[in-house]
């Protein structure tokens, strides 16, 4: 079996549904149940102490409880972490969630301090900044990560491409820079499909699931793929604080990224083709793209990207009025935050998810962030061109 479905794409449709046509299904059945009926006592109590120590449901044992483990989200992870090339992977109720238990994981850890590569999502940088679980961090360049570290550091965190400037960072490097420190990647633009940061070093891999896994902007959730003894701890501070996943939502996302191949290949191109076409407008400054020449010297897609994604960012000549006019300009992109689902958005990252951010860290006022859906690309283009028309010099 290992070998006929080794291959990405076949992973995607099949990992995680081992079983089930033992089982009689064709699919994952949904079991919603909170507790579970003990096979006997003493295996009961057994199962009890490994689940709550991190370890994986011991054959033949009771699952005892859904905040120790649920049969569904387990497929979910299996096969997320197939896709990333992990050990395993741990799902939370959402992106967030699954920060703030590898943030709590580390100050258990005596790791109270983090090293941050701005530009990082809006959320992110709050929750650091904030020190909301007594956490400190050091904000750098992806060059000075190596003296921005300390003894007390929990981990490195970067994002590429990040958002919403669609900069890249070379992971490798910066896994060489931080030694025993792990590197904590945010792969949620990229996804498993274009990037996989375990095979560059990384240790863990961040998603906001709630984005291209689930693809349909109608299911929230996080997840980390990590090590043995990552999945251990994050398992047993998800036992501790509770940000489960629902059985419901760990269904749509194993459906989901049953098809993220398909989507992210569709949408990269169709996103390729509306940056060749609107480049050169006047009422555009720049167009920010992973692909663009010129965008990457260290020649970062081909090499760690397997292409540039379907998220894109123009910088606006006419600034922040501009910024505004276009985004409430787009009629078939509907102006909302998120991305990565099927349909088309757009929005203005200075105003609405960076507003928390520290004003030296906040994105250029003319920026808009799309995120690059399914539909027809002679539709969205016509869309962007009306909106870039509508612009005033
Ligand atoms: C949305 C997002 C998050 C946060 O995830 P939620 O599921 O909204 O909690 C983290 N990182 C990136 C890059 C995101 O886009």
């Amino acid at each position: 079996m290992g070998t006929v479905k080794s291959r990405f794409d076949t992973m995607a449709v099949h990992a995680g549904m081992e079983g089930l046509t033992e089982a009689g299904s064709h699919v994952p059945p949904i079991d919603l149940s909170t507790t579970n009926p003990l096979v006997s006592v003493e295996s009961g109590g057994d199962s009890y102490e490994q689940l709550a120590m991190g370890g994986d449901l011991l054959p033949g044992h009771s699952p005892v409880y859904q905040r120790l483990w649920q049969p569904g989200v387990a497929r979910f992870e299996t096969a997320l972490a197939a896709l990333e090339g992990a050990h395993n992977s741990v799902a939370f109720s959402s992106g967030m969630a699954a920060l703030t238990a590898a943030l709590i994981a580390s100050v258990n850890n005596g790791r109270k301090h983090m090293v941050g590569v701005r530009p990082l999502y809006g959320g992110t940088d709050h929750v650091l900044s904030m020190g909301l679980l007594g956490t400190t961090v050091t904000w750098c360049d992806a060059h000075e990560v190596r003296a921005a570290i300390r003894p007390d550091t929990g981990f490195v965190i970067i994002e590429t491409p990040a958002n919403p400037t669609l900069e890249l960072i070379d992971i490798a490097r910066v896994v060489a820079q931080s030694g025993d420190v792990p590197v904590l990647v945010d792969n949620t633009f990229a996804t498993p499909v274009l990037q996989r940061p375990i095979e560059h070093g990384a240790t863990l891999v961040l998603h906001s699931a709630t984005k291209y896994l689930g693809g349909h902007g109608d299911v929230m959730g996080g997840v980390i793929a990590a090590n043995e003894e990552w999945v251990a701890r994050l398992r047993q501070v998800r036992a501790l604080t509770g940000g489960l996943l629902h059985p419901f939502a760990a269904y749509f996302l194993h459906r989901g990224i049953r098809t993220l191949p398909v989507r992210v290949r569709a949408q990269q191109a169709t996103a390729s083709e509306i940056v060749r076409r609107i480049q050169g407008h006047k009422a555009v400054a720049r167009v920010l793209y992973p692909g663009l020449p010129g965008s990457d010297p260290e020649g970062i897609v081909g090499r760690q990207m397997k292409g540039s994604g379907s998220m894109l960012a123009i910088d606006l000549a006419g600034g922040y009025n501009a910024a505004v006019q276009f985004t409430q300009a787009c009629e078939l992109i509907v102006n909302a935050v998120s991305l990565g689902g099927v349909d088309s958005l757009v929005q203005h990252p200075a105003s609405l998810t960076h507003r928390p951010v520290a004003p030296e860290a906040r994105p250029a006022a003319g920026v808009v962030r799309l995120s690059i859906g399914l539909e027809d690309v002679d539709d969205l283009t016509a869309d962007i061109l009306h909106a870039l028309e509508s612009v005033s010099p």
